[in-house]
C-alpha cells in the first residue's frame, strides 16, 4: 500500500491488523452468518470486515494506467477493486494486472462465458457475472468449473436493470414484482453452481432505488448462506449516491446483512472509497480514526468558521491516530455541543477556548488558535499512546 492513509479512513491492508469496530449502544442486530469465501488475500464473511470496493474508470487493457489507478485506489483504502472486461483484449491484460497489485482483482463480466474463462485462466482472484446477460446453463456451468478447478472466487451480480429489460414483453414489473424476480434469477444461479458442488461465491442483487434494494438484499439474505455485496446502482453523482447508499447500506448493515460494499458515484472512485469507510465508521463497524468535526454555523458564530475548520483540517493532516476534534462557532452553545469530542475549540470575540471534553484548557487569541490546537490535540494523543503503552508492558 503506498501514500498517507485517507482522511478519517482507516486504512486496512489485506494482511494487516483490524482494530475492533465499537457498537456504543447495542443497536446493530448481530452480523448475519454467512459462508465464508477467500478471494485472493481476503476472507470475506463470516464474523471477518465488511470490506470496501470499488471499480477502475480507466482501459483495463492499458495495465500502466490501471495500474496507476489501482495504487491510488489502495492508498485511499480500496480493499477490493473489479476491473470491466468489455473484450478478449482487457481480459488478456488481466495477468499482468494481477501480478502488480496488491488488493485481490474482480473481473466484472457481461454477455460472454469466454470473457470470464479468459479472466479465470488469467489468475483474477474474483469474477463477477451477470446472470442477466451472460449466457445459457451450459455457458455459466463452463465458467463455474473453471473457476472452481482454479480455486477462483465467483460473484452472481443480478441488477434488476437487465432483469427488467428481460422480463419487460412478459410482466409489467412494479418493485413488488422486482423483489420476487431478482431473488428469484439469484437463486436460479445459486442452484447452478451448488449442482457443481462450488460454493466460493458472493450474491449481490443492485437496484436504483432503496426500498428494492432493501427488500431484494433482506429476502435474499434469508433464503440463502452465501455472503452478499451491497450496492445502489446507478446512484448519480456524489450528493444523491451519497444518501442512497446510506440509507440502503445503514439499514442493511444495521440488521447484520452485508459483507462487502460499493458506494457508487459517478465521479472519482477514490471518494466511493473513502465514503465507504466513512460509511462503516458511522455504523460502529470500523474503528474510529482521527475525525475533525465542525458545527454547522449560524448567526452566533463570532468566527469564520469555515475557514477555520479548513486550516484546522490542514494542520492536523497526516493524524490517524483515533481523536475526535470539534470545531465551534461561539462559546455560548460550543462546549457543550462538543462535549463528546477529546479536544475542541470554540471561538469567543477574537479568542478561542480550547477544551478537553468538557475541561476548559486555556484561552487563546484568534490568530493562535490552529497552532494552539494543534498542541492540544499532540499532547492528548501523546499522553494516550504513553498510557497505551504503560498499560501493555503490564
Ligand atoms: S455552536 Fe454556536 S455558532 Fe455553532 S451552530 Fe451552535 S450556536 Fe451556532
Amino acid at each position: 500500500m503506498s501514500g498517507a492513509p485517507a482522511r478519517g479512513v482507516q486504512v486496512i491492508g489485506p494482511g494487516g491488523s483490524f482494530a475492533t469496530p465499537r457498537d456504543e449502544h447495542g443497536f446493530l442486530r448481530p452480523r448475519r452468518k454467512a459462508r465464508e469465501v477467500r478471494v485472493g488475500n481476503l476472507v470475506l464473511g463470516g464474523a471477518h470486515p465488511v470490506r470496501v470496493q470499488t471499480m477502475t474508470k480507466g482501459d483495463t487493457g492499458d495495465v500502466e494506467t490501471t495500474f496507476d489507478e489501482v495504487v491510488g485506489l489502495e492508498a485511499a483504502g480500496c480493499e477490493l477493486v473489479r476491473a470491466s472486461v468489455p473484450t478478449m483484449r482487457e481480459a488478456k491484460a488481466l495477468g499482468e494486472l494481477k501480478r502488480r497489485i496488491k488488493i485481490p482483482l474482480v473481473a466484472d463480466i457481461h454477455f460472454s462465458a469466454p470473457l470470464a474463462l479468459e479472466a479465470i485462466a488469467q489468475g483474477v482472484d474474483k469474477v463477477r457475472i451477470n446472470p442477466g446477460n451472460i449466457g445459457t446453463r451450459e455457458e455459466v456451468e463452463r465458467v463455474v468449473r473453471a473457476a472452481r478447478d482454479r480455486g477462483v472466487a465467483m460473484r452472481i451480480g443480478v441488477n434488476s436493470g437487465s432483469i427488467r429489460e428481460r422480463k419487460a414483453l412478459e410482466v409489467k414489473a412494479q418493485d413488488e414484482d422486482m423483489v420476487e424476480l431478482c431473488v428469484r434469477e439469484a437463486l436460479r444461479h445459486v442452484e447452478i453452481f451448488e449442482s457443481l458442488k462450488f460454493h466460493d461465491f458472493l450474491i449481490s442483487i443492485k437496484a436504483h432505488t432503496v426500498p428494492l434494494t432493501v427488500a431484494a438484499n433482506r429476502r435474499l439474505a434469508a433464503a440463502c448462506d452465501y455472503p452478499l455485496h451491497l450496492g445502489v446502482t446507478h446512484a448519480g453523482s456524489a450528493e444523491p449516491s451519497l444518501i442512497k447508499s446510506s440509507a440502503a447500506f445503514g439499514i442493511l448493515l444495521a440488521e447484520g446483512i452485508g459483507d462487502t460494499i460499493r458506494v457508487s458515484i459517478t465521479g472519482d472512485n477514490r471518494q466511493e472509497v473513502r465514503v465507504g469507510h466513512v460509511l462503516l465508521q458511522a455504523l460502529g463497524l470500523r474503528a474510529p480514526t482521527f475525525d475533525v468535526y465542525a458545527c454547522p454555523s449560524c448567526g452566533r458564530a463570532e468566527i469564520d468558521l469555515i475557514g477555520l475548520t479548513k486550516k484546522v483540517e490542514e494542520a492536523t493532516k497526516g493524524l490517524t491516530y483515533p481523536c475526535r476534534v470539534a470545531v465551534m462557532g461561539c462559546i455560548v452553545n460550543g462546549p457543550g455541543e462538543a462535549a463528546e469530542a477529546d479536544v475542541s475549540v470554540s471561538a469567543g470575540k477574537g479568542a478561542g477556548f480550547i477544551y478537553r471534553g468538557v475541561k476548559m484548557i486555556k484561552k487563546v487569541r484568534e490568530e493562535d488558535i490552529v497552532r494552539e490546537l494543534r498542541a492540544e490535540i499532540d499532547a492528548w494523543i501523546a499522553e494516550k499512546q504513553a498510557a497505551e503503552g504503560a498499560a501493555a508492558q503490564g
